[in-house]
């Protein structure tokens, strides 16, 4: 299958500053991460906050540079691109926010805010009015709320406006950052319909970026699941959330409520420790201080990526010794 996006060995490393002193620290956001992302896929990228997966879209959305390695978006590498193949790229990728409050302008009608884009890009305003109009309609609103103002709509609502507005300029993947998080669990998976529909429609790659597992297992094809700046498993959802192969992933699906109701009475594995930080990562596998499995090993170095019979990839020490079976 095509190949909308792929990372390699990307990199985002930044210095803060830490209160008074002037001691520069090291953060390593994203710390070599390699993913492919096929045409027409809807991958979800799951990790705790903190976990470098907000930075990961924002290198997507080329909001900020990598330190190292590559995006290369339907084979044109972004950290290369003239300034047309950006200005294209730029109405491919699109994104819509957990927090509609981000997404729309608030003293901007409805009409308006799915027209900016189009007007930005030079269409004219009529043809931009109807397409405000049929994209309105593909998320299946009244056109009566074209003029209203975002303090007069629902969270629900809302949403459908910010993925109204990511639709009309026909973008070929959408990063969806938390899209249901802000929302009531009753209008939660109204959204998450949509977003299946809308991506059947329109062969659309998706990637969710979330910490719910519960909209992970909905909507996502594969999942990635990141850990202190590294892609720590990917594999089939169902795969990684039945059979979990990482420690890290394995405390993740038994610390969450979407645990099977008959496994209710299995010892669940509570992951111990702090969530860790990136500030200051522990050296080794970064997970070692939670790891029930931790070796002296663990502590000294880092796993490499292992491809698992099966194409599940896993990064841990453990599987070292089924490598290649
Ligand atoms: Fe645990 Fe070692 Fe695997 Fe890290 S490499 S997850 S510490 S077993």
């Amino acid at each position: 299958s095509e190949e909308v996006i792929e990372l390699k060995n990307l990199k985002k490393y930044f210095t803060i500053s830490k209160g008074i002193s002037t001691k520069k620290i090291y953060v390593k956001a994203i710390d070599d991460v390699n993913l492919k992302i096929n045409k027409g896929e809807i991958i979800g990228l799951v990790g705790e906050s903190g976990s470098g997966k907000t930075t990961l879209a924002r290198v997507l959305l080329n909001l900020t540079k990598p330190t190292g390695g590559s995006v290369v978006f339907n084979g044109v590498n972004l950290t290369k691109a003239t300034r047309n193949e950006m200005k294209k790229l730029r109405t491919e990728v699109a994104v819509v926010f957990q927090d509609p409050a981000s997404n729309l302008n608030p003293r901007d009608t409805v009409m308006n805010s799915i027209m900016r884009p189009l007007i930005l890009h030079g269409m004219p305003k009529k043809t931009a009015r109807q397409k405000a109009i049929d994209s309105l309609e593909l998320v299946k609103m009244d056109v009566r709320y074209l003029n209203s103002y975002p303090h007069q709509l629902s969270g629900g609502q809302l949403q459908r406006i910010a993925i109204a507005r990511a639709l009309v300029l026909n973008p070929k993947v959408m990063i969806l950052d938390e899209p249901t998080s802000a929302l009531d669990i009753s209008v939660q998976a109204q959204i998450l319909n949509l977003l299946l529909d809308l991506q059947e429609s329109f062969g659309l790659t998706y990637l969710v970026i979330t910490h719910d597992l519960n909209v992970i297992r909905y909507i996502s094809d594969r999942v990635a699941v990141m850990y202190l700046g590294k892609i720590v498993e990917f594999g089939p959802t169902e795969e990684v959330i039945n059979n979990p192969k990482h420690p890290y992933t394995e405390g993740l699906m038994a610390a969450s409520p979407i645990m099977d109701p008959h496994d209710r009475d299995k010892e669940k594995y509570i992951m111990q420790g702090d969530p860790g930080s990136l500030i200051n990562l522990p050296s080794g596998c970064h997970f070692h201080p939670r790891c029930p499995y931790a070796s002296e090993h663990c502590k000294e170095e880092s796993p490499q990526i292992i491809v698992l019979p099966d194409g599940h990839q896993v990064d841990c020490h453990k599987y070292a010794a089924v490598k290649n079976i």
